[in-house]
């Protein structure tokens, strides 16, 4: 867990890298009070002891955009007062929604895992919840609806949507429950293949598949590499979707451990297909659109802040929706990488407004 040390080693950074506001920087960490209002430049703002940052969460904001793995717990440990963190927080009419790139899990078993963690004094509706494959499904349906109007596709002729799906059993269900006809890897514990088999392999057994949908499939293997690179090569009106495009997790501490993520996969069949996947979940327009329109009756992106680990994910999804973001130090993104990317100043990963040690201090 980071400490105030590392705060005071940000503050530090930021203090040098704009000496001409120094003294109001130097406010900073001590008392944000509440009142301070969020800055508008590259310099967040950095709160470091619960009194500030509860105040200026309460204060400055309606809705509250939950990030999960690294921002309410990390690995299978709960970040601390999190559970009371959260109660506190519905209790007091704020909007909480939670909003996690992880596909592996359909929409009620991250309910039901979220309720296992946070106790029933803590309740929490599959409506709060938005995963990436629950926005897949919704961009395939409003894609589904677009087609239809346009009669691109016949009533009569076009019964089913066929999705091709590399990724768990969970994101399958995700999307057999809005009724697509899911399709995945059929050849059992088979992980090989070599250009004999292959020149056999039957992919006309396979119907016109509508999308291509790459989640993250711990299993993953070259055979079934090449199986989705030639339907994706076959299939050229199959439009080919990413789930997220995370590039790895953190486990454990001293030295942390990375486990790699979707993007990684999708990168292999981007390479190999030579197609371009399109991005559904964090940081994505269609993502940003459908949860600031669509699900989250959000009136004010300002007053909604997305709390996250990742800056290339969750402070890029908050700017891309023109929501307030805060970075929390429990996850993917320590202070020296922060330090690291804004001294390159490429943009290459945005700044996020505010940052605080970790989530269980927002009440
Ligand atoms: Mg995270």
């Amino acid at each position: 867990m980071e400490s105030i040390q590392s705060m005071k080693k940000l503050n530090a950074h930021f203090l040098m890298k704009n000496k001409s506001s120094r003294k109001q920087d130097s406010n900073r960490v001590a008392d944000a009070g509440g009142r301070m209002p969020l800055k508008n430049g590259k310099i967040p703002v950095l709160l470091s002891d619960r009194g500030s940052v509860s105040s200026f969460i309460q204060e400055n904001f309606d809705t509250i955009v939950f990030d999960c793995d690294g921002v309410l717990y990390r690995g299978s440990h709960l970040i601390p007062n999190m559970t009371e963190t959260l109660t506190s927080l519905i209790s007091s009419d704020k909007h909480v929604m939670f909003l996690t790139n992880n596909a592996g899990l359909s929409r009620l078993q991250l309910q039901q895992k979220l309720q296992r963690l946070f106790g029933q004094n803590c309740p929490i509706s599959e409506e709060q919840i938005i995963s990436s494959s629950y926005a897949c499904a919704n961009y395939m349906k409003e894609k589904e609806i677009q087609a239809s109007q346009q009669h691109k596709w016949n009533n009569n002729s076009k019964q089913n949507i066929n999705v091709y799906v590399v990724g768990t059993a969970g994101l399958c269900q995700e999307l057999r429950n809005f009724g697509f006809n899911v399709l995945t890897y059929s050849d059992g514990d088979k992980y090989n293949m070599n250009r004999d088999e292959l020149e056999e392999y039957n992919f006309f057994d396979f119907p016109p598949i509508d999308f291509v949908v790459c989640g993250l499939d711990t299993n993953f293997n070259y055979r079934k590499l090449c199986i989705v690179t030639n339907i994706l090569d076959q299939q050229k009106d199959a439009e080919f979707l990413a789930t997220n495009m995370d590039s790895f997790d953190l486990v454990g501490d001293s030295p942390a451990k990375k486990l790699p993520g979707n993007g990684s996969i999708v990168k292999a069949i981007e390479v190999s297909s030579q197609r371009k996947a399109n991005n559904i979940g964090k940081p994505s327009a269609f993502l940003a659109n459908f949860i600031l329109k669509k699900h989250g009756n959000i009136r004010n992106p300002l007053r909604t802040l997305m709390v996250g680990d990742r800056l290339d994910t969750d402070i890029a999804f908050a700017k891309m929706g023109g929501m307030s973001s805060a970075l929390v130090l429990t996850g993917v993104t320590t202070v020296d990488k922060i330090i690291e990317i804004d001294v390159e100043e490429s943009m290459r990963e945005p700044m996020p407004d505010i940052i605080f040690p970790h989530a269980g201090l927002m009440a």
